[in-house]
């Protein structure tokens, strides 16, 4: 292998670059998970978490990626045979799904276009028409990571009450924590299931489920079986500051950092420079004359940024010229919009000259892979950053 000089751009949409700080405090001696000195560990990692839900009820950590804590989500909360129902937004939503059926669960579908978030109106009319209360659970991505698309979840839980339904409000928000605004207790969320690698600035490797009174007693009552997930088991132990099995040690002294980090930030300046990077990035691409996957305007990731190649040309072939000459990692098109999309990532531990570097590969990248745009999107960019003031920075 090659030696490449100057950093590498990680400009996936997660996982996203770690925060040296982030780094030092994981590089530490393991301890015997079973010691007071853990317990202390893990009674602030499960307090730290919950601020950034914003709930005062249960999170659950997993060591898994996101897709283990999808599943313990469904097998806690849902029983073989119940009717779900699931919106469309893209490629996450429909991996969901496919879980939800190999679990023998009966998913629904709001077929969408992978252009814009859940529609709260068709939920609520879809929910209106289950008057025998069928539907045990309703389940929206919040932030759709393979299209840049966000889903109202507060509209989504106004839906929900509008309808009088019953049903268990559901949320992936894997890729939105951390880096869009969330929260769950006062959304009325029942279930959201995250993961470490995106908003919350670590390494992949854990992964959580916040759990509201309603779906706990959900699963008391009954659930599919399981073992490993089961949320009663760790929640008993977690009260001690324990887990049932071994946690990734590691990872939660990281998480502990990042987490303080981004309360030393602020969770709303996070959320607003999400937004104001997410806002040049697509200025940026208008000016290249080519067009944002997310066509519903207030639904724009704050995370992320899909872009649609011109007619004819390939975006896998795009981010290889990207990486082979700017050492850029940028996020390829998933399933229905392979090779037709790539996705700028622009969460996480970055800032204003992150951004623009980021968008300079995407610039150069495009010239030398020969994709027809207009030059000067950088440029906009930044003129962009430099009216709108910094959230944290200008007053
Ligand atoms: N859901 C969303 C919205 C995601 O972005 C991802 C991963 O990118 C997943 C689910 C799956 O998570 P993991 O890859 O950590 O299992």
């Amino acid at each position: 292998m090659t030696h490449v000089s100057g950093r590498h751009f990680l400009q996936i949409p997660g996982p996203s670059p770690v925060p040296d700080r982030v780094l030092r405090a994981m590089s530490a001696q393991v301890i015997d998970h079973r010691s007071p000195e853990f317990a202390d560990l893990g009674l602030k990692s499960l307090l730290a978490i919950k601020t950034i839900f914003k709930t005062e009820q249960d999170v659950i950590i997993y060591p898994s990626s996101g897709t283990g804590a999808w599943e313990a989500a469904l097998a806690n909360a849902l029983q073989e045979g119940d009717r779900v129902l699931m919106y469309e937004t893209g490629h996450f939503a429909t991996l969901w799904k496919k879980m939800a059926e190999k679990l023998g669960i009966q998913a629904e579908f709001i077929v969408g276009d992978w252009r814009s978030g859940a529609d709260p109106d068709q939920i609520e009319q879809r929910l209106r028409a289950d008057t025998a209360h069928e539907i045990k659970a309703i389940c929206v991505v919040h932030n759709e990571t393979s299209t840049g698309s966000v889903s109202p979840i507060a509209d989504v839980r106004r839906a929900l009450d509008a309808a009088g339904h019953p049903a268990l409000l559901m949320v992936d928000t894997i890729s939105g924590l951390g880096s869009v605004d969330f929260r769950f207790d006062e959304w009325g969320v029942d279930v959201a299931v995250s993961g470490s690698q995106k908003g919350l600035m670590l390494p992949p490797g854990i992964s959580f489920n916040a759990v509201s009174k309603k779906a706990l007693q959900a699963s008391k009552a009954g659930g599919m079986r399981r073992s490993y997930w089961d949320w009663q088991d760790m929640v008993d132990i977690n009260a001690k500051g324990y887990f049932p099995y071994t946690p990734a040690t590691n990872m939660l002294y990281g998480m502990v950092e990042a987490i303080e980090m981004m309360h030393e930030e602020g969770l709303e300046t996070i959320f607003n420079r999400h937004q104001r990077h997410a806002a040049a990035t697509r200025a940026a691409v208008r000016a290249w004359g080519l067009e944002v996957l997310c066509n519903h305007q207030g639904h724009e990731s704050g995370v992320l940024t899909a872009v649609l190649m011109p007619e004819g040309h390939s975006a896998d072939k795009f981010r290889a010229e990207a990486l082979r000459h700017y050492n850029i990692s940028l996020g390829s098109g998933l399933s229905k919009v392979a090779d037709k999309v790539f996705r700028i990532g622009h969460l996480g531990d970055i800032n204003d000259l992150t951004l623009i570097g980021a968008l300079s590969g995407v610039e150069m990248g495009l010239s030398k892979a020969g994709v027809p745009h207009e030059r000067g999107g950088v440029a906009v960019a930044m003129q962009y950053l430099h009216d709108t003031p910094a959230p944290g920075i200008d007053a």
